[in-house]
């Protein structure tokens, strides 16, 4: 179905409910006329649409999270300053640190491009794994720091020797655990092995984004023991608050000092109340974590029982080989109604698919099988029915 057809329908089905001056002067209304979407992820698609390219928990806070924020939201016009800096000072103690290593941000973005811009420039580089996730590429380049992508092992791990050796004058090295697009875990040994042998005066940033999903060990303890080094977290993913936005860096003070440089923002109440109770809810990580191996184990014995290749994932995405170009794949999929995720320039016929929920990973199999029925030509010929949903998840 084009763009237009179903904007078009959707408009007629929203446009019935509301009077339609009403109705027009709303974004949705306005997009269905032809103007830009506000929100172009996530309006203007149908309810069947499968998404599974966003790395997003399929479901979205827990009933008791959900009232914590609604308690909350009437009195949405108070900044209520002090809640931050409390749960700042239990955030930290929950990690084993004192109040003045944690900082809060409204999601990980934030922690990560600051981070970045932070310790790289002109004379201190970026090192990153290739592939891995790109936010902290594009933050490097903006201060006009070379960066160095160092090509993952054959196996999918990190090549910490050949990142090391990268360059004497690094500033900052990137380790994403697990590592996005693959959801391959770092070993802890390794890590620690970065930060004894890392050019000297260079920092360590380790994004522990997906770390609940996986049995990787994290290295907060050693911040704690005043490393070069920055954790960053975030609640987008097992907490699924992407949209509600909650996320967290770990650092010994001075190196904290030069993040907050970047500033600060005033954090959303609603957020803060959310976060508070899952973080202190002890079944939450053990059940989510449980959940998504289960769906992703599932699809892991398809694939290999029709014979495609994919990365070791522990965590709620993998990279998969579509012996075709990504886009061309990525549009395949979206004709059959379900929105898989992009491919990286050094493995460009390589898609990651972020696991939803088990129901979700059935329609992945019964499109993927369809899928790769096509012939390349057919799959050529097929635009992608969503175009704003292509490039709008850079999660
Ligand atoms: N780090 C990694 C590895 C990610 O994949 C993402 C988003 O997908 C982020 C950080 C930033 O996410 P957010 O700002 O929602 O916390």
């Amino acid at each position: 179905m084009s763009m237009s057809a179903l904007s078009r329908r959707r408009f007629i089905q929203l446009s019935g409910a509301l009077p339609v001056s009403v109705a027009l002067a709303r974004p949705a209304f306005a997009a269905a006329s032809g103007a830009a979407l506000p929100n172009p992820g996530l309006m203007d698609v149908p309810a069947n649409l499968v998404l599974i390219n966003g790395n997003e928990y399929p479901s979205g806070p827990t009933p008791a999270a959900l009232k914590a924020l609604n308690a909350v939201a009437a009195n949405g016009n108070r900044y209520y300053m002090a809640e931050t800096t409390k749960f700042t000072g239990e955030l930290a103690a929950y990690h084993g640190l004192k109040p003045g290593y944690a900082t809060i941000y409204a999601g990980s973005s934030e922690p990560l491009r600051f981070t970045t811009m932070a310790f790289t420039g002109p004379a201190k580089s970026l090192v990153t794994a290739d592939p891995t996730f790109e936010s902290a590429w594009r933050a490097a380049d903006a201060m006009g720091a070379k960066v160095h992508k160092v090509p993952l092992k054959a196996d999918f791990s990190y090549d910490v020797k050949a990142m090391v050796a990268a360059d004497p004058n690094a500033g900052l090295i990137y380790i994403c655990n697990p590592n996005n697009p693959t959801g391959a875990i770092v070993k802890r040994s390794d890590i620690e092995w970065v930060l004894e042998n890392k050019p000297k005066g260079a920092v360590v940033l380790v994004d522990e984004a997906y770390i609940h999903f996986s049995d990787a060990e994290s290295v907060i303890d050693l911040v704690a023991k005043d490393k070069d080094l920055v954790v960053i977290r975030t609640f987008s993913k097992i907490y699924s608050m992407g949209g509600l936005r909650f996320g967290y860096a770990l650092a010994r003070p001075d190196l904290m000092e030069k993040l907050l440089h970047y500033g600060v923002n005033s954090m959303a109440t609603t957020a803060i109340q959310c976060a508070k109770t899952m973080l202190f809810d002890k079944d939450l990580v053990l059940l989510r974590k449980k959940a998504n191996a289960d769906a992703r184990d599932m699809t892991f014995e398809f694939l290999s029982k029709q014979g495609y290749a994919f990365s070791p994932s522990q965590a709620n995405h993998f990279l998969v080989d579509m012996k075709r170009d990504g886009r061309l794949a990525a549009a395949s999929f979206a004709n059959k109604s379900v929105i898989i995720g992009r491919s990286w320039a050094s493995m460009p016929t390589w898609s990651r698919v972020s696991v939803g929920s088990m129901k979700e990973m059935e329609s992945f199999q019964t499109a993927f099988v369809d899928v790769m029925k096509d012939p390349a030509g057919k799959v050529n010929a097929m635009a992608h029915p969503y175009p704003h949903l292509e490039d709008a998840f850079r999660c």
